[in-house]
């Protein structure tokens, strides 16, 4: 072993932080604390009994052997007379860290030592490798990155930023940051960003940028302050991601959403938004506002009778019909099915509603051509203002269906204006509606009878039965009052085979009591009519009360043959094959042919009542009444006519040997227990016949 240099020299040896070692002749003789903890040996010996090379591992030699590479080092070092690199060792247990080698050749005493420092560097060579990894990652990601100094000087970009904005780096480095500002922003929104970044340190949210080529476009930006070691604010930072995509497809999704797929006109949700963003424009500029509700008349029978696709077809075209006739700042939507609506803005003296709405009628009402059929759309036009009619979504939607219905119920083609009039009007319908559940249930609906007689003889051959409610508080109801409703809600249903039922079992008793043939007639509702238990119901009630098919008759107005032919005539012949009889009601007013109602399998016909009334006045009707008779005999069909009123009508028909009548002459619709005395009199009219007239 050599001699110390000197004692102080060989406390700081010891001492040293570095791991210091000396060579001699490729071997360790001598080293300090820091040495031995750093390889991980424990006593001296070991390490002096390890030889140099084998205190690297292998990788680093690159093929050159230790012996080599320790030689080149050396000979750098005694060329210069120190040199400094790094290497790697490896501990005893075998893991391998980074040191820097400050190696110093010493001449002593005619040999060579050579002085050997590391430093262990793992703790720098991870931060170095972090730096290197987030380069790599700001270098590669495609987000934008920028950093700012605090006066928002951008001090560096990295390339996702640069391709994002399409400048190089030199052009945008030492800019303020507030370079490509889109101007879709106004102040106050920047000034939201600076409070949120200075009061919480960051920001986040869609912006528009503009790019070197002036376009704008959106970007989701996240920015943050950066703090030094002592809480200073020293940077910020910002992340860019280029959300043009995203955009577009959300806007695709919100077109789905709001666009009806079939007309590509705005879809219900839209025109809620927009009536009610006009809405509260109208209220902050005092403006008015027309709601336009249209639904086109009979486009069931389109849909049934042409197929859904020349319906969608139809529908297509009167969208667009509409679209043409308002002006683009009004929105047309579909609101599903046939129902379209318009919202009107800004209107004036030069563009009133009244106005539109007849451009729309004229322009959707004539022929479109479709699969080879001419059709004309028809349409009924319902209309609310705002604010005499409404002041909300709700109101004004409502408001404008009624009056639509409104329109429709006188016809249709036509436009009608919401008046409070229709709000009472629907109010008291919903009242009736429930009422007339209820008095179903509690039996106030009962049926009158009417005694239709033969004019020959005189006799009472049979009676139509017409119901009458029954009411409470508001006494006798007559039909034309809640028919109709009945109709529309489909209570006619349960309200037809009530009636039917009653009169079967009332008459079925008078016939045995009195023991006469007495024929019944009944009237059926058209829905009664399309119901497919129609026969299995008939044939239920005839079972139950025991009434003879053979004196029922269901009477049925033209109108509910029209259309369906072969449903219609299907469900006649098995009326017919029940054995029950059948009458066309209001006979004339129809549009029946002659060779139209041959084909019908029906008993009797019921002139209308209108023709009756204007034997005296009107010739056209005397020549109709004439004709049916005539028609009928022919035909061997039944003739009753109906609102015999007076003796010379009355005279009329004798004349023509209509064969039988009912009338107020005769007798108004009695209840059960008056038809019931008219029976026990013996059911013969006795009034004398006045004089015929021309
Ligand atoms: P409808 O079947 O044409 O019935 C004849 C209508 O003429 C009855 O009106 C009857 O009271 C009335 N009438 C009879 N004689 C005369 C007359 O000399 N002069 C005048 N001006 N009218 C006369 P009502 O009872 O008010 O019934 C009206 C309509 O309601 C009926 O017309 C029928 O369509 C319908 N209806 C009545 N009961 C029923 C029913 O049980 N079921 C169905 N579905 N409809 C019914
Ligand atoms: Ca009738
Ligand atoms: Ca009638």
């Amino acid at each position: 072993m050599t001699e110390p240099v000197q004692d102080q020299y060989r406390v700081l040896f010891e001492h040293s932080a570095d791991a210091m070692l000396i060579i001699d002749g490729g071997r360790f003789i001598d080293c300090n604390e820091a040495a031995l903890r750093m390889l991980g040996y424990a006593v001296r010996a070991d390490l002096f009994a390890t030889h140099p090379s084998q205190l690297s591992p292998p990788f680093q030699l690159d093929g050159a052997s230790s012996y080599d590479k320790a030689n080149e080092m050396i000979a750098i070092a005694m060329e210069r007379g120190s040199h400094r690199f790094e290497w790697i060792h490896r501990k005893r247990d075998g893991t391998d860290f980074p040191v820097e080698v400050l190696l110093t050749p010493i001449p002593a005493g005619g040999r060579l030592l050579l002085h050997v420092v590391w430093r262990d560097i793992t703790q720098r060579k991870q931060s170095e490798e972090q730096l290197r990894l987030a380069k790599y990652v700001t270098d590669s990601t495609s987000e934008g990155i920028i950093v700012t100094d605090m006066d928002l000087r951008i001090i560096e970009v990295n390339p996702a930023y640069c391709d994002l904005l399409g400048y190089d780096r030199d052009e945008v480095l030492g800019r303020n940051a507030g370079f490509a500002k889109s101007g879709r922003h106004d102040e106050v929104f920047y000034q939201r960003i600076w409070e949120s970044l200075n009061q919480a340190g960051n920001w986040q949210g869609e912006i528009w940028d503009r790019k070197k080529n002036g376009e704008v476009f959106p970007i989701y930006l996240r920015l943050n302050t950066i703090f030094d070691a002592t809480g200073r604010p020293c940077y910020y930072t910002g992340l860019f991601s280029d959300i043009t995509h995203q955009k577009r497809t959300e806007e695709q999704l919100e077109e789905l959403a709001f666009n009806d797929a079939l007309t590509g006109l705005p879809n219900r949700a839209l025109f809620h938004q927009r009536l009610k963003q006009e809405l509260t424009r109208c209220q902050r500029h005092e403006s008015k506002l027309a709601l336009l509700f249209i639904d086109l008349d009979r486009f069931k029978h389109v849909n049934d009778s042409l197929g859904h696709s020349n319906g969608d077809t139809l529908l297509i075209e009167v969208g667009e019909r509409i679209r043409r006739a308002v002006r683009s700042v009004d929105t047309v939507a579909r609101m599903g099915g046939d129902e379209f609506t318009v919202i009107l803005l800004d209107l004036n003296d030069e563009y009133t509603v009244t106005d539109v709405a007849t451009k729309i009628l004229a322009k959707v009402i004539h022929p479109v051509w479709i699969d080879r059929h001419e059709i004309i759309p028809h349409l009924s036009i319902g209309i609310s203002l705002y604010p005499r009619d409404g002041e909300s979504v709700d109101d004004l939607t409502r408001h404008a269906d009624m009056a639509m219905y409104h329109a429709k119920s006188e016809g249709g083609d036509r436009f009608h204006f919401f008046q409070e009039e229709m709000n009472r009007e629907s109010g008291r319908r919903l009242a009736l509606e429930n009422e007339m559940s209820v008095g179903l249930n509690s039996g106030q609906f009962v049926p009158y009878f009417q005694p239709v007689y033969e004019l020959d003889s005189g006799l009472l051959v049979g009676m139509e039965a017409l119901v009458r409610w029954q009411h409470p508080e508001r006494g006798l109801i007559m039909p034309d009052e809640f028919i109709p409703l009945a109709e529309e809600t489909g209570l006619i249903i349960r309200l037809g085979y009530s009636v039917l039922q009653q009169a079967c079992r009332q008459v079925k008793q008078w016939v045995d009591e009195y023991s006469r043939e007495l024929y019944l007639a009944v009237n059926l509702s058209a829905r009664q009519f399309h119901s497919s238990d129609l026969i299995e119901q008939v044939r239920r009630i005839l079972n139950e009360s025991g009434f003879p098919p053979g004196c029922l008759t269901l009477e049925i107005t033209e109108s509910m043959m029209m259309g369906r032919i072969e449903r219609t005539l299907n469900q006649l012949t098995q009326l017919r094959a029940a054995g029950l009889n059948l009458a066309i009601d209001d006979f004339g007013t129809g549009y029946s042919s002659l060779s139209y109602l041959q084909r019908f399998p029906v008993n009797t016909l019921k002139i209308d009542r209108s023709f009756i009334r204007d034997i005296l006045t009107d010739r056209n009707s005397r020549a109709i009444i004439r004709a049916i008779i005539s028609m009928a005999r022919a035909m061997e069909l039944d003739v009753i006519a109906e609102g015999v009123e007076n003796t010379d009508q009355l005279a009329y028909l004798k004349e023509l040997k209509c064969q039988k009548a009912q009338g107020y002459l005769f007798s108004r619709p009695l209840p059960a227990d008056q038809f019931a005395q008219l029976l026990a009199d013996g059911g013969e009219w006795h009034r004398p016949v006045g004089l015929p007239c021309r």
